[in-house]
């Protein structure tokens, strides 16, 4: 296997059969090229907490927002429990105004569900309330956190994120295409092994501003990871820097092409 290449099958045919109806794939390296869909798309960069869709997934945020696409960027929770000496309240409205800022810099549009940082719950209640705020934005494709993660939050929503994408599979309904992000490689993301990549060599600079939108996260202490995760994610894609994911849409329920 060539050393650019991501693992697994990845023929130019089979990833635009596997990817084809939202984005194209350009041969032998697995990147999406969003600039290359054959229509715009709505796609949601789902996190537990504000900073999070921007830490994993800020580049490609930034991209798809330039290439004319709707991008929203879902968060869980409002980081309540995320400021030191604040209460809950006060550390919610921070961090919502620091999300809603960084979502200027990425063009996304912030979207908040109701659960509470540190405290997220996985049950038939919030399965259902989950789905139904990530539905209404009618998606193309949804990008959550890997499963596999030290911290409670993102697994919580990346479960939630995976039941959604399987009930709209059996019912028919508001189906999307699946993609899991990373974030803090390492410290927080586990087994982490990307099938598909985004260039964000030309994006980034709008990502580190985002990132650093949200000052009560002292952005310093993360950002340094992220910059070394997108070169080596580049290196492995054959770019200068990108943003990877693991691809989970694999079934046979594809969305129409059109
Ligand atoms: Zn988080």
């Amino acid at each position: 296997m060539p050393p650019c290449s991501p693992r697994g099958d990845f023929s130019r045919r089979n990833l635009i059969g596997l990817l084809g109806s939202a984005a194209l794939v350009q041969e032998g390296h697995g990147l999406l090229l969003p600039e290359q869909a054959s229509r715009k798309l709505t796609v949601v960069f789902a996190g537990a907490h504000p900073d999070d869709p921007e830490s994993a997934c800020g580049g490609s945020m930034a991209r798809f927002s330039a290439a004319g696409h709707r991008v929203v960027a879902l968060y869980l929770t409002r980081g309540e429990a995320g400021i030191d000496g604040k209460s809950h309240a006060e550390a919610a409205a921070i961090r919502s105004r620091e999300a809603e800022r960084a979502c200027q810099i990425l063009g996304a549009s912030p979207v908040f569900c109701t659960q509470v940082d540190g405290a997220t719950e996985l049950n038939a209640k919030r399965y259902d309330e989950f789905r139904q705020v990530l539905l209404a934005q009618k998606p193309d494709l949804v990008f959550t956190h890997w499963p596999i993660d030290t911290h409670r939050d993102h697994r919580v929503t990346s479960l939630l994120a995976y039941d959604a994408w399987q009930r709209t599979q059996t019912k028919g309904r508001g189906a999307f295409e699946l993609y899991y992000h990373e974030v803090l490689t390492g410290r927080q993301t586990q087994q982490f092994l990307p099938t598909t990549y985004v260039d964000v060599t030309t994006t980034w600079r709008r990502k580190h501003d985002a990132i650093y939108a949200h000052v009560s996260q002292k952005p310093d202490n993360c950002y340094e990871l992220h910059a070394d995760m997108e070169k080596f994610r580049g290196l492995e894609c054959g770019c200068e820097r990108a943003e990877a994911y693991v691809a989970y849409a694999r079934g046979p329920a594809r969305l129409p092409i059109g």
